[in-house]
């Protein structure tokens, strides 16, 4: 952890309950932590240019760029328009997914039973927030779920196992561009991606480092 990026020197410092949104725009060279206090908590997130929503982070490109389906320190987060949109600089939260998606009413149901139709889910998370900034369903994209630990099969299937991160896990990230970050605290109960217990998240921002 580099001496600049202590906690008394962020701009920002909040507690994301557990199930919630989130959203903050991020300047230039600003750096993110999420902060998985409890353990096994998937982040679902999206990144947009706030000075013009139709460019958005973009899975297939992000694996593309570095040919690896996993994200981890180093990796470059891609925008639909094929710029850096952010760094991943560190790393603590173990194995972070980009090929899941998110959870919704719609697949819990189809997954679970039709009993989950009213739980929440961080489609509808992202819905929310989202609106905030005037996008709708149509703004949505395929997301990242950080401290979500979806392993490939050797015959190509996505498994959701217990996720590996520790209380107290990190994953850090440099903005390349400004960006507006958008979270879900996911509220998923159905499979091991929470540990079947959704719990509260920290996010700190630092301004740019001289
Ligand atoms: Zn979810």
């Amino acid at each position: 952890m580099s001496a600049a990026l202590r906690p008394e020197f962020a701009r920002l410092n909040e507690i994301v309950a557990a199930r919630r949104p989130w959203s903050h725009v991020m300047k230039k060279g600003e750096t993110l932590r999420i902060i998985d206090l409890e353990g096994q908590q998937a982040v679902d997130t999206l990144f947009y240019n706030p000075h013009d929503f139709a460019e958005r982070y973009s899975a297939q490109d992000t694996v593309a760029a570095q040919g690896a389906p996993y994200l981890g320190t180093g990796t470059k987060l891609m925008s639909s328009e094929g710029r850096v949109m952010a760094t991943i600089t560190a790393n603590t939260g173990g194995r972070h997914d980009t090929s899941a998606g998110a959870c919704s009413c719609e697949s819990n149901t189809v997954r679970f039973g039709h009993h989950t139709r009213y739980m929440e889910a961080c489609r509808e998370n992202f819905l929310v927030e989202i609106a905030k900034y005037g996008m709708g369903k149509r703004d949505l994209v395929s997301n990242i779920n950080f401290f979500m630990n979806v392993p490939i099969e050797p015959d190509g299937t996505l498994a959701i196992v217990d996720g590996q991160s520790a209380p107290g896990g990190y994953v850090e990230l440099r903005a390349a561009m400004d960006i507006l970050c958008v979270i879900s605290n996911c509220p998923q109960i159905n499979n091991p991606c929470n540990g079947f217990d959704p719990s509260p998240i920290r996010v700190l921002v630092w301004p740019p480092m001289a």
